[in-house]
């Protein structure tokens, strides 16, 4: 029967060789006219700046920055990076107007990662003014310090302080300065450990950090504890050891709730086999940076064993059939292949993810996609897939944008 959410996968596996089909030139060149399109559909209008980094304006703006960091487009750095700042210069002055305070500090879907490219593009231009949207950034560490800032869940990855800390981490990779004090990061890490104690005693689980979203308890990237603990691992070194042991307790919980290379999308929910996520979103493929970032901190073989399973899934239904994004889409598949990569030194993974690469472009994708509400964005839509074909030219560089495991 046919796959609801995947095109079956009927690749051959990697057998010693590289896709020769794919040299290096013929990916700039469909970057840079993927570019070309995505900028004629990119809104530039103040009111059109909602979605953030995720599926606004912004989230192209980063697209570029990050392109134009790349040696490959040495020559087009200039004009990406000048395009980049006309896109994220209108999305701050939307940001500045944002009346709700509590949705100026989200990574993904707000301010702060508005904030955050601005100073990256600002900085990669020479701009001395990339300290102005950095200290906007900056300030919003006192908005998300309090332990209930948000009514509908103040630690995931998109509006909570766990995406808030995910971009320090970013910004401190490509702006190399130290973006808040330890005390300020720790501080910030204290507050999700006590907000998932809390949370895990009044629902009396058997684990020791627990956290929802709206009402729903994701276990995956999106809004869950993967990601959560992910950036607690990003920062352990700040951590008291009973803090380590509550945080390895958890992943280790997590780890245990894999049900045949796969997680559900809430705690408790049983995979059904037929209809089963694999996105970056919800399931392995997000899930997986967790167990990659657990297995550079301590190198205990489970964890890289668990996302070696992750990529087997991913590889038999990682083909999705909604859109090239990388939230729920191929290039976000594709991504995996590339963090097993860098991993393992293992070509079979570079290997798979041009395969990935090559089914973005075919017919029968294009045939049996379903359509994306905004095609340029980073997360849904072709700038994610841009930022993916960028890191297949440099896998040793390559990370999940916006999502590092490695520093
Ligand atoms: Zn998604």
């Amino acid at each position: 029967m046919e796959n609801k959410r995947c095109f079956a996968n009927r690749f051959a596996d990697y057998k010693g060789a590289l896709c020769t089909g794919q040299n290096n030139d013929s990916i700039v060149r469909t970057v840079k006219a993927t570019i070309e399109k995505i900028l004629k559909k990119v809104p530039t209008d103040l009111k059109d700046c909602d979605g953030g980094l995720y599926d606004g304006p912004a989230g192209v703006a980063y697209m570029l920055y990050h392109v134009s960091e790349c040696p490959w487009f040495a020559q087009q750095r200039d004009v990406y990076l000048k395009t980049a700042k006309q896109i994220i210069d209108v999305s701050v002055r939307y940001v500045d107007g944002e009346q709700e305070e509590n949705m100026r500090a989200a990574f993904l879907l707000g301010g702060a990662g508005i904030y955050a490219t601005a100073a990256m593009v600002y900085k990669a231009l020479g701009l001395s003014d990339f300290v102005k949207p950095l200290t906007k950034f900056r300030n919003l560490w006192e908005v998300c310090a309090p332990m209930n800032f948000l009514e509908c869940g103040s630690d995931e990855l998109f509006v909570g302080r766990s995406g808030y800390l995910c971009a320090v981490l970013v910004l401190r990779q490509k702006l190399e300065i130290e973006i808040l004090s330890p005390d300020q990061i720790k501080a910030i890490c204290q507050a999700i450990i006590a907000s998932g104690k809390q949370y895990a005693r009044k629902k009396r689980t058997a684990f020791p950090l627990m956290y929802s979203y709206y009402g729903t308890e994701y276990l995956g990237a999106a809004h869950g504890l993967s990601s959560i603990l992910q950036m607690l691992l990003s920062y352990q070194e700040l951590l008291s050891s009973a803090e380590k042991e509550l945080m390895w307790g958890s992943v280790d919980f997590l780890m245990n709730q894999e049900q045949n290379c796969n997680w559900p999308a809430e705690l408790g929910a049983v995979i059904d086999r037929e209809n089963e996520l694999v996105h970056w979103c919800h399931g392995a493929p997000g899930v997986a940076y967790l167990f990659a970032k657990a297995y550079l901190v301590n190198k205990k073989p489970q964890y890289l064993d668990t996302c070696i399973r992750s990529g087997e899934l991913v590889w038999q239904k990682g083909l999705l059939k909604k859109g090239p994004g990388i939230c729920h889409g191929v290039a976000g598949s594709a991504y995996v292949f590339l963090l097993l990569y860098r991993l393992t030194g293992n070509s079979k993974y570079i290997y798979r993810a041009q395969r990935f690469a090559e089914f973005l472009f075919t017919d029968e994708f294009k045939a049996g996609s379903s359509s994306v509400n905004s095609v340029y964005s980073l997360f849904e839509g072709l700038s994610g897939t841009v930022c993916f074909l960028v890191d297949l030219l440099q896998p040793d560089k390559s990370e999940f944008p916006l999502f590092t495991v490695f520093v």
